[in-house]
């Protein structure tokens, strides 16, 4: 046991050393990840149930570490973030995903949507508006084609949030509610924000088939959003089983496994762009 001020750790162990070094060893890559190019986005697709066509793609981040291997969002974001280190990444990501989309569009693919992740840095960013503007005008994609994914607990702050998210909406792209149900925050902020989409969080499809609460609260949501004139997609159906019953209460979009992963760009293409190619 080692003692060093109030700056320094209570306890000394070799485990908390070895954990420690890691995590700084990781940070001096992640800084000079988005310079050697090591950031990917895949995208998942979003499925319209009704003919199994997709309809959108959600951007999900991957870093290919050049000892690691391919690295999840968990591993790196929070790091991120605490470093500030999301800025750069989130600008690189909101360009890098209109970009992709830009292309596909140009190139005959299908003329859908691409939802990017915002982490809370990024939403309460002073020049975020700036910055999905200038990707939008660099890349040439209209701005109806981005939307971007916050969730409830960002929104804490009425005044501020409105004023943000008048401002994107301002500017043509949507917004969508992410993890939706998780939060707790009050539902009146549902009719006062320019929110365009809720998706329905995962937690409440894993056993949706045999809980009937679970069934209750995604029927719920999903008139709710009708209601609301809002767009409602259900995220991580996995089995044909969820995807029925999801189907019964109305829900017309989907994102899972059961449709698929999320994939790199030449993926979607080879798995998912109708064939024009005979
Ligand atoms: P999320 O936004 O809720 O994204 C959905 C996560 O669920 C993704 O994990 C996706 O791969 C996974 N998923 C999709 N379908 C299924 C399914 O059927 N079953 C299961 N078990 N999982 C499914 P991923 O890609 O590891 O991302 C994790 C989280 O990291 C995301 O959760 C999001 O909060 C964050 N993230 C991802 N990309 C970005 C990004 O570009 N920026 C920021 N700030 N956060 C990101
Ligand atoms: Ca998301
Ligand atoms: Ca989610
Ligand atoms: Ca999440």
């Amino acid at each position: 046991v080692k003692k060093n001020g109030k700056n320094g750790y209570q306890f000394y162990t070799a485990q908390l050393d070895s954990e420690l070094y890691e995590r700084i060893e990781l940070e001096g890559y992640l800084r000079k990840a988005l310079e050697r190019n090591e950031m990917v986005l895949y995208y998942q697709p979003q499925i319209r149930t009704l003919d199994s066509r997709m309809i959108g793609v959600e951007a999900l981040i991957r870093w290919q570490h050049p000892l690691k291997g391919l690295l999840a969002p968990d591993v790196f974001i929070p790091l991120a973030e605490e470093t500030g280190m999301i800025y750069d990444i989130g600008n690189w990501t909101i360009r890098e995903a209109c970009r992709q989309m830009k292309l596909w569009h140009a190139s005959g693919g299908p003329l859908i949507p691409v939802s990017v992740n915002l982490s809370s840095q990024q939403f309460h960013q002073s020049n975020l508006v700036e910055q999905v503007q200038n990707a939008l005008t660099e890349t040439g994609l209209e701005a109806k084609y981005l939307e971007l994914e916050i969730t409830e607990s960002m929104m804490m702050d009425a005044a501020v949030s409105t004023a943000i998210l008048n401002e994107l909406s301002a500017l043509g792209v949507k917004i969508s509610l992410d993890d939706f149900g998780t939060g707790y925050s009050s539902l009146s902020y549902l009719k006062h924000f320019p929110i365009h989409k809720l998706k329905i969080d995962r937690s409440f499809v894993t056993d949706i088939t045999e809980s009937h609460s679970d069934q209750a609260i995604v029927a719920t949501i999903i008139s709710m959003a009708q209601n609301l004139k809002m767009e409602v997609i259900a995220e991580g159906i996995e089995t044909k089983g969820q995807l029925d019953i999801l189907m019964q209460n109305d829900c017309r979009e989907i994102q899972g496994y059961y449709f698929s992963r999320p994939l790199p760009a030449n993926e979607v293409e080879n798995n998912f762009f109708v064939p024009l190619r005979l």
